[in-house]
């Protein structure tokens, strides 16, 4: 039974906050949900999936987040219910589309979710998609609880058919994550009918044409829709206010920093001196409700994540109103009050506060400090790099690309891309990767350094992206390379699943997100048919990954593709069996003295492998090796031995 899907009216569920999302969007009748894989995002299309058909829904997983978002489009010009879920990195990839969309309007409720990683937890930025909205004249609801994820979710698709236009719902990886109670409410009947009218008057919104033209028409009619929708907020049940009538200090915040500043307030034990006004809709800000509370105290401190966005529009709203009002004293990010990167938590708010009022907080007695400070010191925990899982197959590809590029030497180097395999920036890979920026850049980059012959640029461009990128952005890169005669190798580390985010499908297996079996694209095909020279190999076998590499670079002009193709370790059925029988004679393990004093603890690094500090000799740790049989082809000693599982 799925608790998601069948647990009935009423009754009050512990759901991750990705979970009640989805179950929000359950309770609101959503038919179709698609998204691209992305932490923190990514269990909100997985959890439709899973019940999709029992809720009569169509759920996949896009290629990309602008397909996801024209996918989940569609449903909606046919009059259903749709969501689009990403991380923050992904409406950067959608805002073509969505600035269209916007002006173009929707019919069926549509939701967009971005899920954003303030402190770049598992990113690598702190993209904001609140400024998206803004810019798009799109209404932005923030919630700032696990009930009222929920809730809001549920409200968020009645907004967008009302205002015809769709609504982003932003959530943030304490949300996202976290999980609390939530009660359910009812689901709605399963039949649902699609149907796109289109021969009406053409711009007629529900029986005319989508597109965001005549401009100027349509423009003014989505500033009206977002007039509309401020008037809503204003009297928004999801904006609220606790603290006393007149406080010293009012905190402005939303989404989790409404967490964070109730704990502070709790903490401190400052309810009658310090007002929250929690604001569940911020974009378009309720400029009447945000006046009324403005003027309650001079003293206002804007806690929220990442970019000053409420910051900066409410001082705005405080300046136009200033006469009304009086001059504010504002505390936030802009004055340094609260660090401009980086996640908050309550100690930042409660620092905060204490440096606002003037006051002293000990969040432990004295007695309790000292007591731990007498507590003997035992040792440090033992360190933990940021690497590569035991028997990653890209462990053994950049081992691979490296040495090929010191053979080579003419100072070669990796256009890196998004996924596990950026770590290859750091030791784990080689440091072989010299550039990551967005998903298919590494491509695109190799594309124009494989350009700059004609400056007598003459260093080998090695490329690198993952299969599920290979098919998120890298084809159009890939096509412009060949196209324009780019010289550049580009490896794609084929592991057979979206891996980092949790083996979702793409469309180079043979399954979809709803476990339907389906057509499948091979990688090499696409390839070929663009006129690249194409080679595939297994990454664990090093000499000949090197071999080849070294061929591709030395020996052909244009674009060039080896695609390394190993499942990943953490997948099912790589988990199911070892393939070899690790073991290491002692006796021939010459530690310090071996390749750069231990080759295989030192510099290959894989977990599995362990040095014996006592016994001067490696040790293979049995409970995390995976028994991939690589580490016995960088032994130059011989002594890490391998025998076919199953073979006494
Ligand atoms: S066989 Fe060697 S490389 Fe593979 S997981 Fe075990 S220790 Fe690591
Ligand atoms: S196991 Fe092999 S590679 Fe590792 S330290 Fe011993 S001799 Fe060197």
């Amino acid at each position: 039974m799925s608790e998601l899907f069948d647990g009935k009216e009423g009754t009050q569920h512990l759901l991750m906050g990705n979970e009640a999302i989805a179950r929000g969007a359950l309770e609101a009748g959503v038919r179709v949900a698609a998204g691209y894989p992305g932490t923190p995002s990514s269990e909100i299309i997985e959890s439709l999936a899973r019940v999709a058909d029992k809720a009569n829904m169509y759920v996949e997983w896009s290629v990309n987040e602008k397909v996801a978002m024209e996918v989940a489009a569609a449903g909606s010009f046919a009059e259903l219910r749709s969501l689009t879920a990403m991380k923050q990195n992904g409406v950067n990839v959608a805002s073509d589309f969505l600035l269209h969309l916007a002006g173009s309007g929707t019919r069926g409720g549509m939701v967009l979710v971005p899920c954003e990683d303030p402190g770049a937890l598992s990113s690598i930025n702190e993209g904001e998609s609140r400024y998206f909205a803004r810019m798009m004249e799109l209404p932005l609801l923030e919630p700032g609880d696990f009930q009222e994820v929920k809730d809001m979710v549920k409200w968020a698709f009645e907004l967008s058919e009302e205002l015809r236009m769709l609504v982003v719902l932003r959530s943030v990886t304490r949300l996202s994550h976290a999980s609390g109670m939530v009660t359910y409410g009812p689901l709605p009947p399963r039949e649902a009918t699609a149907r796109f009218r289109h021969e009406g008057f053409v711009l007629d919104p529900q029986e005319g044409v989508l597109i965001s033209a005549p401009v100027g028409y349509k423009h003014e009619l989505q500033q009206g829709k977002i007039r509309k929708a401020r008037e809503m907020f204003e009297n928004s049940p999801f904006n609220t206010y606790t603290g006393p009538e007149k406080p010293e200090v009012l905190i402005i915040t939303s989404s989790a920093c409404t967490l964070y500043s109730k704990e502070a307030v709790h903490l401190l034990g400052l309810k009658d001196r310090v007002g929250i006004l929690k604001l569940g809709t911020t974009w378009p800000l309720p400029v009447n409700l945000l006046t009324r509370y403005l003027s309650l105290t001079d003293t206002i401190f804007i806690v929220e994540e990442v970019i000053p966005f409420m910051e900066e529009n409410i001082k705005v709203i405080a300046a136009e109103r200033a006469a009304e009002i009086g001059i504010k004293k504002f505390y936030g990010k802009n004055d340094g009050t609260l660090p401009m990167v980086g996640e908050l938590n309550p100690d930042f708010v409660i620092g905060a506060l204490c440096k606002i009022l003037n006051i002293e907080y000990k969040a432990r007695p004295d007695e309790y400090t000292q007591a731990a400070q007498n507590i003997p010191f035992t040792g440090e925990a033992p360190h933990r790099e940021l690497t590569f899982c035991p028997g990653c197959p890209h462990r053994a590809s950049f081992w691979s690309i490296h040495n090929a590029l010191e053979l080579d030497g003419r100072k070669g180097f990796v256009c890196g891309d998004i996924g596990c395999y950026a770590m290859a920036m750091l030791p784990t890979g080689f440091s072989v990767v010299k550039t990551v920026h967005a998903m298919g850049s590494g491509s695109g980059i190799a594309s124009g350094f494989g350009k700059l012959g004609q400056f007598h640029f003459d260093q080998p461009i090695v490329a690198v992206c993952g299969d599920s990128t290979f098919f998120h952005t890298a084809i159009p890169a890939l096509i412009n390379a060949r196209h324009h005669k780019a010289d550049f190798t580009l490896v794609i580390l084929d592991n057979s699943g979206t891996a980092m985010t949790g083996f979702q499908p793409h469309p180079g297996l043979d399954v979809n997100a709803l476990g339907d079996t389906v057509p499948s694209i091979d990688i090499a095909d696409v390839c070929r048919s663009m006129g690249a020279r194409v080679e595939v190999r297994d990454p664990f076998d090093l000499e000949e990954t090197r071999k080849v590499l070294n061929e591709l670079m030395e020996d052909e002009e244009g674009l060039k593709v080896l695609i390394l193709r190993q499942i990943c370790t953490l997948s099912p059925e790589k988990k199911a069996g070892k393939k070899y029988e690790m073991s290491i004679n002692e006796e021939i393990c010459i530690g310090e003295n071996c390749g750069c004093n231990r080759l295989c603890t030192r510099i290959f690094r894989c977990p599995g492998l362990v040095w014996d500090t006592e016994r001067q000799v490696t040790k293979l740790d049995e409970v995390i090796c995976i028994g991939c049989g690589v580490c016995a082809d960088i032994c130059p000693a011989g002594a890490i031995q391998r025998k076919e599982a199953g073979i006494s």
